[in-house]
């Protein structure tokens, strides 16, 4: 048996068809009419960016927009004159086309990849796709070998690209597993958004495995097995049907209210990183947008959105949610997320520098452009302002100063908004969830955001493996902080909801109702299964619960009695 990293739920049971890159093989050619050569540059691209778009409309159709854009991001990356100068700059000094690309594109994948974090690191394996296909489109091979496959494929590749996946004949394929790549890869999103199962980092499978070899996989665990015997083939068919079932069964719960099993009602809404998310909250039946991540609309782009543009992408979200919470996170940039225009210094310890709320007040205009689009569009819908990182009071402070301002701002332009917009804080610092009742007093709602409380409680870098075994929302203290802050709030009487991962773990859901939350805000694709959790428990049930966790003292105790609790109360 061979494991990987279970990127996309699911069972995966069909024949292996091994993807090898094409051998691509040009001779490096002195020019001498340059001019010739660089119009021959520039029609490859013009058919490379017309394929560009064609694969991007198929996969729009079968996965999404947002999944569509990745590839559309090719189209952006070949038509930046930061690219297209210098190849062209290489072809004026007489070399052929394919070599110009090839040795500029390697130069900024060298760049791009000696950096620490995944988005800049992802961004390498793209120029690594885009810099193939265009001297694929120069010297004339074909694409789409993918695209006619026989039924229950399942891919396995060294690497799948965003290009392979898009001209890729889909509907025959069954899983899908890959040497390289993880959870945040541009494969995992695509095969998410596909419900395909996905097994990526499967290391030495590009060795083990056979074309027409059958193989099952699990999406979850991440394990594979190849050749598999009678036994193993029908303990996987079982599962298989299993998760299938329980897929089906989570159906019933849509359309439903979110309620636990004495009646008490929460919410469930959606965590949002782009318009294209929007339209997933609603298949997904979320109640609502409880993170909209906004500082995702200010990466990969030269200046930041202009007030207008930001204030569509919001509207759009309001009028889309129809009424129901919209809630509108301000710029969240700095640590692990580089936006290079709006030159945030190199810090030596980013997590700990200049981010989030702490940008902003450096940079108030940025802030206050963002604020009147939030507030302009909170005339269509229930829009909030949540402010991230906040440590100190004066953070909030002065965000609402600002915002004071630009509503003053907006009454003189004639400019509708509307008055007393909710302004929310997130608790994800140890010091936020110390001063919570001094913020609660100042905020008109909480969202905690787990994913930083865990990594600063626990001064456990959230990304760094070496010491994820201290980065766990079961921990003694982060769970005691959560606790902590829940309470804060219902003391100051103000609604408060969970944003971080946390909240679709489905372990932490008795725990969560005990402490008394109000909502959970998870991906589209949770909502369903945490809708079920949550009817599972009475409120004595989820009470009983705490009270024994919280007298334990390690998380693996609290993690194998969560589990067994777990098996008790869900009926799958
Ligand atoms: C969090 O920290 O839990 C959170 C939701 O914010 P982000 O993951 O964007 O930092
Ligand atoms: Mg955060």
């Amino acid at each position: 048996m061979i494991t990987g990293t279970g990127v996309s739920g699911g069972i995966g049971i069909g024949r292996i068809r091994i993807v090898k890159e094409q051998k691509i093989v040009y001779e490096r050619r002195r020019i001498r009419d340059t001019e010739k050569e660089i119009q021959r540059l520039r029609s490859a691209v013009g058919s490379f960016v017309k394929v560009t778009e064609e694969l991007a409309e198929k996969l729009e159709s079968e996965a999404g927009q947002k999944e569509a854009e990745i590839i559309r991001g090719h189209i952006l990356i070949m038509k930046d004159p930061v690219l297209t100068d210098e190849i062209e700059k290489l072809i004026k000094g007489g070399e052929c086309a394919e070599s110009a690309v090839e040795q500029i594109c390697n130069m900024f994948i060298s760049v791009f990849s000696a950096r620490e974090d995944e988005l800049t690191k992802q961004r390498a394996s793209d120029l690594e796709d885009l810099k193939i296909r265009m001297i694929k489109h120069l010297i004339g091979l074909d694409e789409t070998v993918l695209s006619s496959l026989p039924p229950d494929t399942i891919i396995c590749a060294k690497e799948l690209t965003p290009s392979m996946t898009a001209g890729m004949d889909k509907k025959n394929v069954v899983g899908f597993i890959t040497e390289k790549g993880g959870e945040t890869s541009h494969c995992a999103i695509i095969a998410r958004a596909l419900e395909i199962p996905a097994v990526l980092g499967a290391n030495g499978i590009m060795q083990l495995a056979k074309n027409g070899q059958t193989a099952v996989l699990d999406g979850i665990s991440g394990k594979i097995v190849l050749s598999p015997d009678g036994d193993t083939l029908f303990e996987y068919e079982e599962k298989k049907k299993r998760f299938d079932e329980k897929a089906e069964l989570l159906k019933n719960y849509r359309g439903k209210p979110t309620e636990d099993s004495d009646g008490r009602q929460y919410s469930i809404l959606c965590n949002v990183g782009n318009s294209q998310d929007v339209d997933k909250v609603i298949s997904g039946d979320g109640e609502g947008i409880g993170l909209f991540r906004t500082e995702f609309m200010f990466m990969d782009r030269k200046a930041p959105p202009s007030e207008e543009e930001q204030f569509e992408v919001y509207r759009a979200a309001a009028l889309k949610m129809q009424g129901r919470p919209v809630v509108i996170r301000t710029l969240d940039i700095g640590g692990d997320k580089d936006v290079p225009y709006l030159e945030i210094k190199e810090e030596d310890n980013p997590f700990l520098g200049v981010r989030a709320v702490r940008y902003c007040m450096k940079h108030p205009e940025i802030l206050k452009e963002q604020l009147r689009a939030i507030l302009r569009a909170s005339a269509y819908g229930d829009v909030k302002i949540l402010v991230p990182m906040i440590a100190d009071l004066s953070e909030l402070m002065f965000v609402k100063k600002m915002t004071a301002e630009a509503e003053k701002e907006l009454e003189a332009e004639g400019i509708d908004f509307c008055r007393n917009i909710d302004i929310g804080v997130m608790i994800e610092t140890p010091s936020a969830c110390v001063i919570a009742d001094l913020l609660a007093r100042e905020s008109d709602f909480f969202s905690i955001g787990t994913n930083d409380l865990i990594q600063y409680t626990m001064a456990a870098d959230r990304g760094n493996s070496d010491v994820s075994y201290l980065y766990s929302v079961f921990k003694p203290s982060v769970l005691r902080s959560v606790m902590h802050i829940i309470r804060a709030a219902k003391r100051a009487g103000i609604p408060v909801e969970m944003c971080g991962e946390a909240a679709a773990n489905r372990l932490m859901t008795p725990l969560l109702l005990s402490f008394g939350l109000d909502k959970f805000s998870v991906s589209p694709s949770s909502v369903l299964s945490i809708r079920k959790e949550i009817s599972s428990y009475t409120k004595d049930q989820a009470d009983k619960i705490r009270e024994a966790v919280m007298e334990m003292t390690a998380s693996e105790e609290i993690i194998t009695y969560l589990k067994s609790e777990l098996d008790k109360y869900a009926d799958d």
